[in-house]
Formats: structure tokens, sequence, C-alpha cells
């Protein structure tokens, strides 16, 4: 289980504030329930009201600090206003992990590709992460500190593996993560990304179940070095890293988490 991976260093996160979009689900809540238990403050920013709300009652319940606040990250407003609530209700942010996103309705040729479906993911897996770089980094600045980890995916380092708009999306994420790195650094701010390999969540099913079937993706799981199953869930575990005081001098980098698969052949490659 994630949590044990940090089993001897414990509470790697007390103390920090981290506002966390896309966490009412996925990688995003596991990263929540996995911040709350080394000692982070939590605020969960997504859509989906009532499930975001459920994932901070449960933290509470269990003894942590965590609020809900609604955010769609491709509102400029509504960004703001999330990264000030955090700052507000805990006079500081320490992590801001832009997390949020989504894939496309379906894979098709390039020819084929409804433009607008391109601008969708887009607007939410690009300017989403950047306009939650751009707000957190308003309020890091004056503190000289702060942490930026956004998620990319292992269709940041290849072709193939994804829809075209999803591939430009997480490409330009690791942009957006290099540029922000080399200004930020001044002030004391890390900038990094993670890129996972499929994880199980409500986003892969979707995708799975359009466009890979479930021999494809063993396939894809067997291919890889590390990988014993389809569900690995250790990209929670290196968004805590990165966010640490323990990652104090790694700024600009692409942590791809995918236990080998894209240093392996794999199926669409
Ligand atoms: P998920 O669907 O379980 O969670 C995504 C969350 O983002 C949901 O809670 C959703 O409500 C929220 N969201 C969507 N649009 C939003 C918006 N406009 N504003 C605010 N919140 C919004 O999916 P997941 O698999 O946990 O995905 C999280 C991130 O991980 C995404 O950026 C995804 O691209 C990336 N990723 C996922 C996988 C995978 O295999 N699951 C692999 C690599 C990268």
């Amino acid at each position: 289980m994630a949590g044990t991976v940090f089993a001897g260093i414990a509470r790697r996160l007390e103390g920090k504030v981290a506002l966390i979009t896309g966490g009412a689900s996925g990688i995003g809540e596991a990263t929540a329930r996995l911040f709350a238990r080394h000692g982070a403050r939590v605020v969960v920013a997504d859509v989906q009201e009532e499930l975001g709300r459920a994932v901070c009652d449960d933290l509470r319940a269990g003894g942590a600090p965590a609020a809900f606040v609604r955010c769609d990250v491709t509102v400029e407003d509504d960004v703001r206003g999330a990264v000030d609530a955090a700052a507000a209700e805990h006079g500081r942010l320490d992590v801001m992990f832009n997390n949020a996103g989504i894939v496309d309705p379906a894979r098709s040729s390039i020819v084929d590709y409804d433009a607008a479906d391109f601008d969708r993911v887009l607007a939410i897996n690009l300017r989403g992460a950047f306009l939650g770089t751009k707000h957190a980094a308003r309020v890091m600045i004056p503190a000289r500190r702060g942490s930026i980890v956004t998620t990319a995916s292992i269709a940041s380092v290849g072709g193939g593996m994804a829809t075209h708009a999803y591939t430009c999306s997480k490409h330009a994420v690791v942009g957006l993560t290099r540029n922000a790195a080399a200004e930020l650094g001044q002030h004391g701010i890390r900038v990094n990304c993670v890129s996972p390999a499929t994880v199980m969540t409500p986003l892969a099913t979707k995708h799975i179940g359009l466009s890979v079937d479930r021999e494809t993706l063993e396939g894809m799981a067997s291919a890889a070095a590390l990988l014993k199953g389809v569900v690995p869930k250790e990209e929670d575990v290196a968004v805590a890293f990165l966010a640490s005081d323990e990652a104090r001098f790694v700024s600009g980098h692409n942590l791809v988490v995918d236990g080998a698969s894209t240093s392996s052949r794999l199926p669409f490659s």
C-alpha cells in the first residue's frame, strides 16, 4: 500500500498546506489521502462537489484538516478563488498540485479529429495547469517558498499512446513546468511534473473502455519491468516526494512513474 512506502519517514508534509485540483477522484483523491497521512492540511478543488466534499468529510473524520472548494480549472476566477481560499484559511500555500484532467471522448484519426474536442482537452489539461501555476506562484513568491506539481502522463514522453489532444496537452505541461521552474527558482519555488502510466481510475476506465481492450492493457503491464498488475499506485508517493522538502533541489523535472513501461516495447510504440 502506498502509505507504507514512507513508513520510516513519518509525516514528511507536516504543517504544509496543499491545494489539489481534481482531488475528488482517482490520483487526486489518493494524493489527498496520502498528503493528509503525512500531516498536510489539504484543500480539494474540483467540479464534482459531492465526491469532493465526501473525500474531505472522510479526512476530517480521521482527524486531518481538509476543506473542499468548487473550482473549474478552466475558469481563471475559480482558480484565483481556490488559491486565495486555501491561503486565507491557513495563512500559507506550500503545495499546488495541478492534477485535474480529462481524456477525449474517442480516439480517431487526425483527419477526423474534432477541433472542439481538441480545445476542450487543452482547456482543462493545459490551461488549467497554467492557471494553477500562475495563481500559486502569485501567493508563493512573497513567501519565497513552494512546490508546484502537475500531473502529466507517459503520453508526455512519446506518441501513439493516447489521443492527439491528450498527447499534446501532456507534452505541453512539461514545457510549462520547465519554463515556470526556470523563472520561479529565484523565488525559492520548485516546479515539477509526474508522468504516471495507466492507473485504474474513472478516467482510465473510460479511456480504456473506448480504445484499449483488457488483453492489450495486460500486455502493456507485462511488457513493463516492474508492473505486476494493471493497478500501479505509486504516483501519489512520487507527488508527495516532489511536494516535500526532501526534493529541495529537484525542479523542472518530469518524473516518469511507469515501472519502465516507456523504456520497454509498448504495443502502440
Ligand atoms: P479521474 O477522472 O479519476 O479524476 C480527475 C478529476 O479531475 C475528477 O475528480 C474530475 O472531476 C476533475 N476535473 C475534471 N475536469 C475538471 C475541471 N474542469 N475543473 C476541476 N476539476 C476537474 O482521473 P485520474 O485518472 O485520477 O486523472 C488525474 C490526472 O492524472 C489527469 O491529469 C490525467 O490526465 C492524469 N493521468 C491519469 C492516468 C491514468 O491512467 N488514470 C495516467 C496518466 C496521467
